[in-house]
């Protein structure tokens, strides 16, 4: 099979090079070597690609997804649409998402996450590599538990495992393992419904206790799989840091004390920014600048944003964005835009390609680099200088696993 030759200027995931050549070994799937133009010996009838004013970056990486295969922003919708429905909408948003130069995403939770995962790996469908979580786990009643409905169909038709106590915790855990998860996420909190993170009188309670978190991060754990938290509030953020999870989803409600415990852990902090900006009630009230900080959402783009910042907190760009309308996939480079605010081009490019790959596990993927999975897209612009470099109509070429799609 034939190599390629990218041709332009480089951001290896870490840093920035000029007048690069990087080569494709189609056949294995990998990086064969990297270097300055000039200096890398060049394979005969190799394809090439690139060149001036184009940028060669890793492969993007959104760390949470969601595939409701639903247009609205709804939890009753989420758990009753058609599954046949939900599927097709989401192999159309995965082609989306792969040509807006995302090559892996993680799935916090939908019914066919690991169908897909599987479609894809397969070659049935065509997709960014996907990360499964199977189902979600939820408490009885939980963020995510639709308790209008009766319980027993709720746990029939929900995304999530219901689990109480700390042995249910850990036949939960066992039950996305053999569903085929790649990892494990678990609501610790409300928010998936609007009005708390609006209502100042609102005080968000944890869900689940730190000796149920425990069990669950000891169960996946055990079988090298990573935990994702969805935290907000202070109460639910201790809780996780505490229990031990991996990675911190939302985030909302950081504290100085909760942030140095963040960093002395080395727990990935992933706020998830897009999905507040984007929603259309949300969206203003954060525009809204003399609402008081102490609202959750307000205090998320100030203060918590401030402290991640200040304490150095391993941040990853996630969307949390679900396929609605108002959060279609294709468009998740805007949480990139939205971290660059705060952190610099530069860090929010980390926070997409090889931070977010490490907080995912993949330890060969993320970066350019000799030996890695040649996940890499090809960009119009410099994304250093112009953050919307990495908007859609930007993307020139997606390589996925060194496959040109
Ligand atoms: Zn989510």
């Amino acid at each position: 099979m034939q190599n390629l030759v990218l041709r332009g200027n480089v951001f290896n995931g870490d840093d920035y090079f000029e007048d690069e050549v990087v080569i494709v070994d189609q056949e294995n799937g990998k990086i064969a070597n990297i270097g300055r133009n000039g200096e890398v010996d060049m394979p005969r009838d190799a394809k090439v690609l690139g060149g001036p004013g184009l940028t060669i970056i890793p492969g993007l990486i959104d760390s949470h997804v969601h595939f409701f295969g639903s247009k609205a922003y709804d939890l009753m919708a989420w758990v009753t649409a058609p599954e046949t429905l939900v599927a097709l909408r989401s192999v159309a948003q995965l082609r989306k998402l792969l040509m807006a130069g995302f090559t892996t995403v993680r799935d916090m939770g939908s019914k066919g996450g690991a169908h897909l995962a599987r479609a894809i790996t397969e070659g049935v469908i065509e997709g960014p590599s996907l990360l499964s979580c199977a189902r979600s786990l939820g408490q009885t009643g939980g963020d995510d538990d639709p308790t209008t409905l009766p319980l027993h169909i709720a746990n029939e038709l929900s995304y999530s495992y219901y689990c109480d106590g700390p042995w249910e915790c850990r036949k939960a855990v066992r039950k996305v393992v053999r569903d085929g998860a790649d990892f494990v996420k678990v609501y610790t909190a409300t928010g998936s419904t609007i009005e708390p993170f609006t209502a100042p009188w609102f005080h968000l309670r944890r869900q689940f206790t730190v000796e149920e978190l425990e069990a669950i991060v000891d169960e996946a754990h055990a079988v090298g799989l990573k935990v994702a938290g969805h935290a907000i509030g202070e109460d639910s953020m201790r809780n996780v840091v505490e229990a031990g999870v991996d990675s911190i989803e939302h985030g909302m409600a950081l504290t100085a004390e909760i942030a140095q415990e963040i960093k002395r852990k080395e727990i990935y902090y992933t706020p998830t920014l897009s999905v507040l900006l984007t929603n259309p009630s949300l969206g203003s009230f954060v525009k809204e600048t003399e609402k008081p900080d102490t609202l959750y959402v307000r205090r998320h783009v100030t203060t918590d944003m401030q402290l991640a910042k200040e304490y150095g907190l391993k941040v990853v760009c996630g969307t949390d964005f679900g396929g609605t309308d108002e959060q279609p996939h294709g468009q998740n480079y805007q949480e990139i835009v939205s971290l660059a605010n705060y952190l610099g081009n530069k860090e929010a490019l980390v926070a997409a390609t090889s931070r977010a790959a490490e907080c995912c596990g993949l330890q060969d993927k993320g970066r350019i680099r000799k030996g890695f999975v040649a996940d890499i897209i090809i960009v119009r612009g410099n994304p250093l200088n112009d953050i919307e470099a990495l908007a859609p109509v930007n993307i020139v070429n997606v390589i996925k696993r060194g496959q040109l799609i």
